[in-house]
């Protein structure tokens, strides 16, 4: 089962159940959580095992801490973005959310609210919670895609949005533009029916074909123009 959780502001948050648990991939924005847990109450869904970020970004994780602490799920995230959860973390640079990590320490606790949460740490290819990680570092170093082959779908994250048709995301909020631009090349082997983006509609047929699509227009147009 695969939902879209309601009011959350942000980035788009979806709710994953399989016989392996319930999972919450991409909270939302900080204060999101009270909308995560009415969606959950509401829908009679029991309990949260999992609060699995795509990567670090405020606009998905900002109250990953919250839902974790009223709910007593567990948090995860792969091990390359775990350190901007902290309260000192790495300073980005050239991101839109660089904005919080040159805020004092203390101050950003209140707006990166999982800071200091110990979470899983994930690895490229691991499983949690019926989803399998693909790691596709870029748009921060830890961003992840999530495989679900009992739904037959993939949760994107930012490694592409599909805000106007598919695209990866602009070199002002990647970490490595470079890298991200390549990211979206790790998803070309999975097999999958829909397609679950951060930003913009979920693909909800032949979306592995979509993707693929759009890999091998951009990889000729740039070749044209040497
Ligand atoms: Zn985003
Ligand atoms: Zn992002």
């Amino acid at each position: 089962m695969i939902r879209r959780i309601p009011g959350v502001r942000g980035a788009q948050a979806y709710l994953h159940q399989s016989r392996e648990g319930l999972a919450v991939i991409d909270p939302g924005y900080t204060g999101s959580f009270r909308a995560v847990l009415r969606y959950v109450e509401a829908q009679a869904l029991g309990r949260i095992d999992w609060v699995i970020l795509t990567h670090h970004h405020i606009d998905h994780a900002g109250t990953a801490l919250a839902l974790c602490q009223a709910t007593g799920a567990r948090l995860a995230v792969h091990a390359a973005d775990a350190a901007y959860l902290q309260p000192r973390r790495p300073r980005e640079r050239m991101t839109l959310w660089g904005l919080a990590d040159r805020l004092p320490s203390g101050l950003a606790r209140f707006v990166v609210t999982c800071a200091g949460r110990a979470a899983r740490l994930l690895e490229d290819g691991e499983t949690i919670a019926g989803l399998t990680v693909v790691h596709g570092p870029g748009h921060t170093p830890g961003s992840i895609g999530l495989h679900s082959e009992s739904e037959s779908a993939l949760f994107l994250g930012d490694i592409l949005n599909n805000e106007r048709g598919i695209r990866t995301p602009p070199w002002n909020v990647n970490h490595s533009h470079r890298l991200a631009m390549r990211a979206p090349h790790r998803l070309a082997a999975l097999t999958y029916e829909r397609a679950y983006f951060g930003h913009g509609p979920a693909i909800m047929t032949g979306a592995d074909q979509c993707v693929r699509a759009f890999l091998t227009r951009r990889t000729i147009a740039p070749a044209l123009t040497g």
